[in-house]
């Protein structure tokens, strides 16, 4: 259709530029909250593309809000820019080369899940300011996806409030619009106060922290058995007390991750695990302070939104990679670890059934995925679909089976493959915007079934009052 092209070669004639984002973004490889280059590089490019920028938001000095327009339908992306810890990685080399040992890296690609909407903005205000379209048009930047859970202090805080329609993506291997899932995941810290003694000459008048932390662990693997299928939990001693056995240790941290399908199956299981530390603390003769630093809540896809982006997928689709591109992703389709191809085949499997050796041997997936399965992984984007109707979805921008949060995806992160996927994500959220800002009932059907699945008093709020973002 005539509008769907104009979106498209005007993204096109802007690549250049948003190349140059994406991969200043993966250069500076920023951890959360602390991504001030990348979102001031973003926010300063919208701002001189002629949007109305706020930085900084809800307490979040790395989050900001590019606007244009005014009025209803609010029609927003969002946007992520921070690197995780411990993945530097030589780009475009199909080998495990840090540029500096232990320093960040972008492993889970936010710095093209960042610059992809803002292709997608600029080409949709141009869209706005030749046809007179009303509404509002925006872009947030969400600072600490990765182990903080940023926009759930956005939503809990009223960031997107008034927003009618929204969406994202996420860098990935495979193409498809997600349906509702995503566990919800909070994280906690437990840390114990003990009594320090001589182990030997004064154990009775010791009270040990550490002692309560595995007491507490022990508890929680107990407890195992008596929770739903779907729950997971997993915890890592943060502070053991010490190296000295002779000693007793007077204090010591343990910190959890408890993941269940529903946000409020998550706020139960953590008050059963609370119980397990105050359990521990009482047969120690210590005290634990319990800190909630992180809440993901699960995701509930609209579908009305969704079957709009899956649309524009399908008629995108496929992309005309060149054999250079091929090539490329063909050197990291060659690099995955035998594990990586087990689960490359599970999925091969459940998408092609007995045809699966034909897509294990592709390395790019050039299609729309049908069966993408559950996702058993965590998004604090889930937050906003408590608030407003949103859907997020995939693009490829790595080769298939490139495992999740590797230094592959780092690897892959300036490559052609990556910039080809991230401005097909582009396009796929312009023409969804320019969808739902002409077409008023569309958003009405969107809005109708957010209010019946959700409703405004929906959002379980699994933040604890008064909490922060904080790095930790
Ligand atoms: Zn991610």
């Amino acid at each position: 259709m005539d509008y769907e092209k104009e979106l498209y070669s005007y993204i096109e004639s802007r690549k250049e530029e948003v190349y140059d984002i994406s991969d200043k973004v993966w250069e500076y490889a920023e951890p959360r909250f602390q991504e001030y280059k990348s979102a001031k590089l973003e926010a300063d490019f919208l701002e001189a593309n002629g949007f109305k920028v706020t930085r900084g938001l809800c307490g979040e000095d790395t989050a900001y809000l590019a606007e244009f327009g005014s009025g209803h339908p609010v029609v927003a992306m969002l946007g992520e820019y921070d690197a995780l810890s411990g993945l530097s990685q030589e780009a475009d080399v199909a080998e495990k080369k840090p540029i500096v040992e232990g320093e960040q890296g972008h492993g889970c690609g936010h710095n093209l899940l960042g610059a992809g909407p803002i292709a997608s903005a600029l080409a949709v205000k141009d869209y706005m300011e030749r046809h007179g379209t009303k509404g509002t048009l925006r872009v947030y930047g969400c600072p600490a996806e990765e182990n903080a859970g940023g926009k759930e202090f956005l939503a809990r805080d009223g960031a997107f409030d008034d927003v009618d329609i929204c969406m994202s993506w996420h860098p990935g291997t495979t193409n498809f619009a997600v349906d509702s899932g995503c566990l919800a995941n909070f994280r906690k810290f437990y840390t114990f106060h003990g009594l320090s003694s001589h182990a030997a000459g004064a154990p009775h008048l010791g009270r040990s922290a550490l002692d309560a932390v595995e007491l507490m662990d022990v508890g929680v693997n107990y407890l195992r058995e008596h929770m739903i299928d779907e729950a997971r939990i997993h915890y890592a001693i943060t502070n053991t007390g010490g190296t000295a056995p002779n000693v007793v240790q007077s204090e010591a941290q343990v910190l959890y991750a408890i993941r269940a399908p529903k946000v409020t199956d998550v706020m139960e299981l953590a008050e059963r695990v609370d119980n397990c530390a105050k359990g521990a603390a009482l047969m120690t003769g210590t005290e634990v302070d319990i800190k909630h630093v992180a809440a993901y809540s699960d995701y509930v896809a609209n579908d009305v939104i969704k079957e709009v982006v899956k649309k524009h997928m399908q008629e995108l689709l496929p992309l005309d990679y060149t054999e250079e591109e091929v090539a490329y992703a063909q050197k990291f389709h060659e690099a995955i670890t035998e594990l990586d191809k087990i689960n490359l085949k599970k999925v091969a499997e459940r998408e092609a059934g007995k045809d699966w050796a034909k897509l294990v041997d592709m390395p790019l997936w050039n299609f729309y995925q049908k069966n993408p399965g559950k996702q058993t992984g965590s998004n604090d984007a889930g937050a906003v679909s408590y608030k407003c109707p949103f859907v997020f979805f995939f693009t490829v921008t790595s080769a298939s089976g490139t495992p999740g949060h590797s230094w592959q995806n780092v690897a892959q992160g300036k490559g052609p493959v990556a910039h080809k996927g991230m401005l097909f994500a582009a396009k796929v959220m312009a023409a969804t915007c320019v969808d739902f800002f002409e077409d008023p009932e569309l958003v009405k059907a969107a809005k109708d079934e957010w209010n019946e699945v959700v409703g405004p008093d929906g959002y379980p709020d699994p933040l604890p009052k008064g909490s922060k973002p904080e790095i930790w």
